[in-house]
């Protein structure tokens, strides 16, 4: 188990290097409506930023590279498909500037977990080599560029805790009372293919011929104002979490032992398999990770807070 905050320490990035922290998201509400004629979902959803961290340093270089360490390395092309490469090449593009830069991405958010880590490396790149080649670009326009990377990529240049509308990429933020919550994160063995949630999804949902009502998340945008735990935890949905589940029946006996470890609430991160449980506290977060760890249910355990300000230069 991994203690909250044990990546928090700066350290130094090197000269004319650019070092930024992204965060991964969890959706504290995901409702999912029809499928649109773009064949993507209408979504309804609240992201909230936790202190579970990406890092990318930008370098001076004469060409375009990538290097990487930590989850997912020696799994993840780091060739023109990762986000890493396509954010720096849509930036260098838009800014009409050479994509010239030494990129290293330090990961701690697993691979297709339902965190959005690939959509926080995106962002993240954005912000580095918006300073490293001393652009200026507002944190606006970055995410204007940062909505055709990919839906979730707005939220992160941002962070927070955030209402996302369409696909997900009009983001507004959500007025809450300031002060943390509190979060145990169950990481899973494997990821699961957003894309294939969502068909799953789609299957259920033929198969009960139920019509997809999209509602405003009024509940629990009322719950954040209003700061208690308890109520908090009782307005958490996840509209994939049903297809999640069906495609990996051991998601149930995760939020069982998250539930018999204490935890108000646990709730499937985005599409999943990351599973994310709230506590009262820090301490009540410390104990329903110590136990959760014991239900050995999950690859690994670790507490975290939100929100947390999305992709930022560490100084
Ligand atoms: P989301 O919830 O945003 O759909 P996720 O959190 O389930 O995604 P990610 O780790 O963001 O999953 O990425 C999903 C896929 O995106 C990966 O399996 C990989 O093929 C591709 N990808 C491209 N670049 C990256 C990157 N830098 N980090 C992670 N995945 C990347």
């Amino acid at each position: 188990m991994w203690a909250d905050d044990e990546y928090d320490q700066p350290k130094p990035a090197g000269t004319g290097a650019v070092r930024v922290r992204v965060p991964a998201k969890v959706n504290l509400h995901l409702g999912v409506g029809e499928v649109r004629p773009d064949n993507y979902h209408e979504l309804q959803t609240v992201y909230h930023a936790i202190s579970l961290f990406d890092e990318v340093t930008a370098r001076p270089g004469d060409t375009l590279a990538l290097t990487m360490a930590g989850e997912g390395a020696g799994e993840l092309a780091l060739d023109d498909s990762n986000l890493v490469l396509r954010a720096a090449r849509a930036l260098a593009e838009h800014a009409d500037v050479p994509a010239h830069a030494r990129l290293h991405l330090r990961k701690q958010i697993p691979l297709a977990g339902g965190l959005a880590g690939g959509s926080a490396d995106a962002a993240a790149t954005l912000v580095a080599c918006d300073a490293l080649w001393d652009l200026g670009l507002s944190r606006e326009e970055l995410a204007g560029l940062a909505a055709g990377l990919g839906a979730d990529v707005p939220f992160l240049i941002y962070g927070g805790t955030a209402l996302g509308i369409g696909r997900g990429e009009q983001v507004s933020p959500v007025l809450a009372r300031p002060g943390v919550w509190h979060w145990v994160v169950g990481f899973h063995d494997g990821g699961l293919a957003t894309p294939e949630v969502y068909q799953e999804l789609d299957r259920l949902r033929a198969a009960d011929a139920a019509p997809a009502p999209l509602p405003e998340p009024a509940g629990l945008l009322a719950a954040l104002r209003q700061r208690d735990p308890e109520v908090l935890g009782a307005a958490l949905g996840n509209d994939l979490a049903a297809a999640a589940r069906s495609l990996r029946p051991e998601l149930s006996a995760v939020l069982a032992a998250g539930e018999a470890a204490g935890a108000l609430a646990g709730l499937i991160s985005g599409s999943g398999p990351t599973c994310v449980f709230l506590a009262r506290h820090a301490e009540h977060a410390a104990e329903v990770a110590a136990a959760l760890t014991g239900a050995e249910v999950c690859r690994a355990v670790r507490t975290c807070h939100g929100p947390v300000p999305g992709a930022r230069v560490q100084h």
